[in-house]
């Protein structure tokens, strides 16, 4: 047996180098591709012969994620998919209404390898990486399921965006073509627990994203505590390459804070983290946005968040100390809306 193809992977200029090789005009490649990104199955893309439909959907891969599971928040309306992919894995994206449209969080890989010790995502480690097709295909299904435009993506699902770069790449080209779902590039953040030396080549490449950084912790003792990462690359390090994206990119960066009772959650902490961020971007111009979210506890790792008060005590010192602080809703509570904890229970009943 030949090869099965994953045409939904592929850009409008690579369909059309396929397409010719059947012999076929370009402009059908362009019907092809948007067909492809808003869900289409092959076979019912009417504006192609029923001879072209029939030869590639005999080739095609289709690894559009299946919904196999659902849970509707009854507080907020937030939608929790468990996704199951073409091979069997599973994964998971939240659906959230926001007054500014509908986001999408996407996961960028099965399982991780970052080893962050308050996630649930990565305590099984990774076992692959998502296809551009995939990462897509998580937006496409949702559309498809909720009947909804999702407007915002956000990569804060489970896995490492940084750690499967190519494909992540290659999605943010297809995602934000015109003739495929066309959603603008500031309508999308990348969050990255600092995978230093791509945030250099993202800075390079013009796709004007929104860069966050999950960074937890205002010293390297504490951070390398909680995230292995940061044994590779420091908090200078990490901070320099945030520092070269802004330059380059004119993009602000937001900091992702994840409060940990007694861990890192102190007046002291606070303004260690204030001090450490205004430093860093001193004379740049750039503001300084930090996200708080209080731990989602997850069994395994034993870690407790804190009181609602002392988040907005956290935030408090960061406001008066040169940053803009918000302390993020926590939409979804209802519906193990965090953190790879559905794709786990999932795994462990199975
Ligand atoms: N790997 C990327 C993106 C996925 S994690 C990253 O590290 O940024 C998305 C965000 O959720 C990160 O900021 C991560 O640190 C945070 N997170 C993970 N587990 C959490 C938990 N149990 N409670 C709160 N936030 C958590």
């Amino acid at each position: 047996m030949t090869e099965k193809i994953d045409f939904r992977s592929m850009t409008p200029e690579e369909l059309v180098e396929y397409l010719a090789t059947l012999g076929e005009p370009k402009y059908r490649a362009v019907q092809l591709f948007s067909k492809l990104q808003n869900g289409t199955p092959l076979m019912e893309i009417s504006n192609l012969s029923l001879k072209l439909r029939a030869m590639l959907s005999e080739r095609e891969l289709d690894t559009l994620p299946r919904v196999e599971k659902k849970l509707v928040s009854r507080i907020d309306g937030t939608v929790k998919y468990l996704f199951r992919l073409y091979d069997g894995e599973c994964i998971e994206s939240v659906f959230m209404r926001y007054k500014h449209g509908n986001t999408l969080c996407i996961s960028s890989q099965v399982g991780c390898r970052m080893g962050c010790r308050f996630c649930a995502s990565t305590l099984a480690g990774r076992v692959r990486n998502l296809l551009p097709s995939e990462l897509v295909g998580q937006i496409i299904a949702a559309e498809l399921d909720t009947g909804e435009r999702i407007s915002n993506v956000v990569m804060m699902g489970i896995g490492e965006p940084l750690d499967n770069y190519d494909n992540v790449i290659k999605f943010l080209m297809l995602v934000n073509h015109p003739d495929g779902l066309n959603i603008g590039y500031r309508h999308i953040s990348l969050s990255t627990c600092g995978v230093v030396p791509r945030i250099y080549e993202l800075a390079e490449v013009d796709i004007p994203i929104t860069l966050s950084i999950s960074l937890h912790a205002a010293t390297d003792e504490r951070r390398s505590e909680i995230m292995p990462v940061n044994n590779k690359w420091g908090i200078d390090e990490l901070l320099s390459a945030c520092v070269a994206y802004y330059k380059k990119t004119g993009r602000r960066i937001s900091f992702e804070y994840t409060l940990i009772h007694g861990k890192n959650d102190s007046d002291k902490d606070a303004l260690a983290l204030a001090n450490l961020l205004t430093l860093a971007f001193k004379g740049t111009g750039a503001p300084i946005h930090v996200n708080l979210i209080r731990v989602n506890e997850v069994r395994e790792t034993g870690f407790r968040h804190g009181t609602q008060e002392s988040a907005n005590r956290f935030s408090d010192i960061l406001n008066r100390n040169g940053c803009v602080a918000t302390v993020r809703r926590r939409l979804g509570s209802d519906v193990n809306a965090a953190c790879g904890q559905l794709r786990r229970s999932t795994a462990n009943n199975e």
